[in-house]
């Protein structure tokens, strides 16, 4: 038997997502705390997360750079919010060497402002604009919560967009497109639905003027931010100093954004998805698509070997991440187990009755359909995958949708917040002020505002009673 899943989901769904993650072999622990170690398996699905993303922000005109991972604490220093939040948040290096360093350097939290001080002297006039540049890095924020494997850790991988236009209106509209982008990233091939929205005052990232939030919400109605897009104004081009020259002749500041997506998203497809039995992965973002276990030990060995090379050739042939487990030492159901454990979307049995009858053995682990493939029809197998993926996410929006509850009713919210019972969405005010209260009292925190205008579910505020500006859905955080 392969090793199997001890811990329950339903239980104890921290000890299983670690259980999960560690015996999968997705990520490890190191010997820094806080800090994980992406092994093989998992690091390809950020792989395949990056490609992806990576096609549709070069589509937007933007350009990968890459900027140094120490930030001179004078420069964190220039946007006052800014350096209130991350100098808690930051890890320092004092030290070169044996030499104690004039100044500290922050090891990037986050690189708005170490690549401001470059764009104040590349950008000098309207031509040099809009100006959209991204890098695919890694980051480290002093966590002081527990950490956990890809949703809260010290150091994690993202890309950071970073960009710079001649007015507002093309900030805002960058701001959205790119958002956008990450939900259609989120649904199309992690198959989690996701929602955008606006952070609250409180929420939002220290220095912008607002900031957009790609919100999924989770088992246990949990909610995690899976990516973020900020309009910042003008508040680091003016102590950055980052000017053009219009087309009259006149100095006008930049309009900037700035837009991150994380490893985070990896977590929390696992989170979504995965069973007592181990992950399930959409087959877009799965490693391994199809894996191929021939049912070996009669004498028709060898042409069975063969035909499950020829099977995996045609495969790849149609670009499917295909993998042949042909390894004699283990038995068939202990493959099964292992790749189930793994969460392979599908597998294939290649044996002596399937051979004679002209067709494979399938298992979809997603829902345990099974049944059989033509061999002269493996094109089929593309298809079948598309519909496991679309399955995939149409299940997982209804069981979302019908986890969000409209509430006008203060003992409801409070309650269903507490207890989790549900995702609430109500009017609010929006005060700093309330949130804290609300956050005292439920643990949980608003988790957007919905970007488009509706109308008002109160006209009082659901917590304080004061005059409502807006719905806005609230959730602990995972
Ligand atoms: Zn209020």
């Amino acid at each position: 038997m392969a090793d199997s899943i001890k811990n329950k989901k339903e239980k104890d769904v921290i000890g299983w997502f670690n259980e999960v993650l560690l015996k999968a072999k997705v990520v490890d622990f190191s010997s820094v705390k806080g800090f994980s170690v992406y092994m093989p398996y998992g690091y390809m699905m950020w792989e395949i997360s990056q490609k992806y993303l990576d096609k549709k922000f070069k589509e937007l005109g933007v350009e990968n750079v890459y900027f140094p991972s120490l930030i001179p604490e004078h420069l964190l220093a220039k946007e006052e919010k800014h350096i209130e939040h991350f100098s808690v948040e930051a890890a320092w290096v004092t030290m070169g060497g044996d030499k104690k360093l004039d100044e500290r350097l922050a090891i990037r939290p986050t690189s708005e402002t170490i690549i401001y001080d470059s764009l104040s002297n590349w950008i000098k006039s309207y031509r040099d604009l809009p100006m959209l540049l991204n890098q695919w890095v890694n980051i480290v924020r002093w966590e002081t919560k527990e950490t956990r494997f890809f949703l809260r850790g010290r150091e994690f991988l993202w890309q950071e967009g970073h960009c710079a236009f001649r007015t507002e209106e093309e900030a805002e509209g960058n701001a959205l497109k790119i958002v956008k982008i990450y939900k259609e990233f989120m649904e199309e091939i992690m198959a989690v639905p996701a929602f955008i929205g606006l952070k609250s005052e409180r929420e939002k990232f220290a220095g912008a003027d607002k900031s957009y939030t790609l919100e999924v919400f989770l088992p246990g109605n949990y909610a995690s931010q899976a990516a973020t897009s900020h309009v910042l104004g003008t508040n680091f081009s003016k102590p950055f100093e980052i000017k053009f020259l219009n087309e009259k002749n006149e100095w006008e500041y930049v309009h900037q954004t700035s837009w991150g997506i994380s490893t985070r998203t990896i977590g929390v497809m696992v989170l979504e998805f995965g069973d007592d039995k181990g992950l399930v992965l959409p087959p877009k973002i799965a490693p391994i698509q199809i894996i191929i276990i021939p049912i070996l030990g009669s004498r028709a060995d060898e042409k069975i070997l063969s035909e499950s090379k020829r099977i995996r050739d045609e495969l790849l042939k149609l670009g499917v991440r295909v993998k042949l487990d042909d390894d004699k030492d283990s038995s068939p159901g202990w493959k099964f187990n292992e790749y189930e454990l793994k969460g392979v979307p599908m597998r294939l049995e290649v044996g002596e009755k399937e051979l004679l009858n002209g067709e494979l053995t399938y298992k979809v682990r997603f829902d345990g359909e099974k049944g059989v493939i033509k061999l002269d029809k493996l094109d089929s197998i593309v298809e079948k995958l598309n519909l496991i993926q679309s399955k995939m996410l149409n299940e997982q929006r209804k069981k979302t949708m019908s986890n969000i509850k409209i509430t006008n009713n203060k003992d409801e919210f409070i309650t269903g917040l507490k207890e989790r019972k549900y995702i609430l969405k109500a009017a609010w005010c929006g005060s700093e002020k309330c949130e804290d209260k609300i956050e005292e009292e439920t643990s949980a925190s608003s988790r957007f505002i919905p970007a488009d205008k509706e109308e008002l579910i109160s006209d009082k505020c659901i917590y304080c009673g004061e005059k409502a500006r807006f719905n806005a859905y609230f959730a602990q955080s995972f």
